[in-house]
C-alpha cells in the first residue's frame, strides 16, 4: 500500500476533440508538479459524455501526450466503462438520502430559478416529493449553505455556500448519463488521487466535489488550479472557440511556448535540445509558485 504522503496526480481530458494549447498547459501542469514532488502521473479519459465524444479522439490525445514525453505512469482508464462504480456511489448517496429524483425540465427550472454563479438555481421542486402526476428523470444531490472553503495551492481562497449560490445539482442525468461531478470524484479516490492541477474553469466547480467527497467519505485533495489560456479575443481555448490543435511537429518549440506560459523561464539553449532534455529541466526547475493569484493568461501558441 501507497503510504499516506504519496503524491499522486492525474490529467482527465474529455475527448471531445484533439489537444489544444490550453489542454496542453493542464497536462504538462499537472506533470511537472508531480514529477517534481517524485509522484505517480495518471492519465484518465472523461469520455463519459458520450455525445459529446468525438470517434478517435481519446487515442489521438495519447499520441499527443506521448509525443510531449508524457507517459502515464499506471494503465489509463476510461470512465465511459465506469458506470458500475458511479451506480454504486449513487446507491450509497441514496441510502443515505443525499439525493432525490427530479422530474423538472430545462425550462421549468430556467422559468423558475434565481441566478447563481454558474446559471439557474435549483429551486427546490422536487426536493421534498415530485408533484403528483410526474416522474422522475435526473437524481439530485441535496446541497445546503454550510459555507464550503477551498484552499487551492495558487488561487485565494474560495468559499462557496452551495445552495443559494449553485443549488442541489445533478448527479444523474435525465438521458441516464453519470454528470462530471459525481464521476471524476468517484475516480479521483478511486486511483487514490492526493493532488489535483487543472485549469481555473473548475474552480466554480470544486466546492461541489468536496461536497461529494464528503457525503461519500472520501479524502477531500489538494488543489492547484493554473491559470487557463486565453486566445485574442479573451475567450477560453476551447473546441467551441475553436482552438487550434497543437503543433507536434515541433514538439521542443511547442514545449518551451507551454513552460513560458506558465512562467517556468526555460534558457533558450533547450531550443536546441530534444523533448527528454525539456521536461527532465521543467520538473527539476518546476517553480509553481509563479503562478499565484492567475486565473487567465493570454496562451503562448
Ligand atoms: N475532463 C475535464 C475537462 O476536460 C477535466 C476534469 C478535471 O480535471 O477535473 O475539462
Amino acid at each position: 500500500m501507497p503510504s499516506s504522503t504519496e503524491y499522486r496526480g492525474r490529467f482527465a481530458p474529455s475527448p471531445t476533440g484533439p489537444l489544444h494549447f490550453g489542454s496542453l498547459v493542464a497536462a504538462v501542469g499537472s506533470y511537472l508538479d508531480a514529477k517534481h514532488h517524485h509522484g505517480t502521473w495518471l492519465v484518465r479519459m472523461e469520455d463519459l459524455d458520450t455525445p459529446r465524444c468525438v470517434p478517435g479522439a481519446a487515442d489521438d490525445i495519447l499520441r499527443t501526450l506521448e509525443a510531449f514525453g508524457l507517459h502515464s505512469d499506471e494503465p489509463v482508464i476510461y470512465q465511459s466503462q465506469r458506470t458500475a462504480a458511479y451506480e454504486e456511489a449513487l446507491h450509497r448517496l441514496k441510502d443515505n438520502g443525499a439525493v432525490y429524483p427530479c422530474c423538472c425540465t430545462r425550462k421549468e427550472i430556467s422559468d423558475s430559478a434565481l441566478y447563481g454563479i454558474e446559471g439557474p438555481v435549483y429551486p427546490g421542486t422536487c426536493r421534498n416529493a415530485i408533484p403528483v402526476g410526474r416522474e422522475g428523470r435526473a437524481w439530485r444531490v441535496r446541497t445546503n449553505n454550510e459555507a464550503i472553503e477551498l484552499t487551492d495551492a495558487l488561487q485565494s481562497r474560495i468559499t462557496q455556500h452551495l445552495e443559494s449560490q449553485i443549488g442541489d445539482f445533478v448527479v444523474k442525468r435525465a438521458d441516464g448519463l453519470f454528470a462530471y461531478q459525481l464521476a471524476v470524484v468517484v475516480d479521483d479516490a478511486f486511483q487514490r488521487v492526493t493532488h489535483i492541477v487543472r485549469g481555473a474553469d473548475l474552480l466554480a466547480s470544486t466546492p461541489r466535489q468536496i461536497h461529494l467527497q464528503r457525503l461519500l467519505g472520501f479524502s477531500v485533495l489538494n488543489y492547484m488550479h493554473l491559470p487557463v489560456a486565453m486566445n485574442g479575443a479573451g475567450e477560453k481555448l476551447s473546441k467551441q472557440t475553436l482552438a487550434a490543435p497543437v503543433d507536434e511537429s515541433q514538439p521542443v518549440a511547442t514545449l518551451l511556448r507551454v513552460l513560458d506560459f506558465l512562467r517556468q523561464e526555460p534558457p533558450d539553449e533547450l531550443l536546441n535540445s530534444d523533448v527528454g532534455t525539456v521536461m527532465g529541466w521543467a520538473v527539476q526547475n518546476w517553480h509553481a509558485e509563479r503562478l499565484i493569484g492567475m486565473q487567465a493568461l493570454p496562451a503562448c501558441e
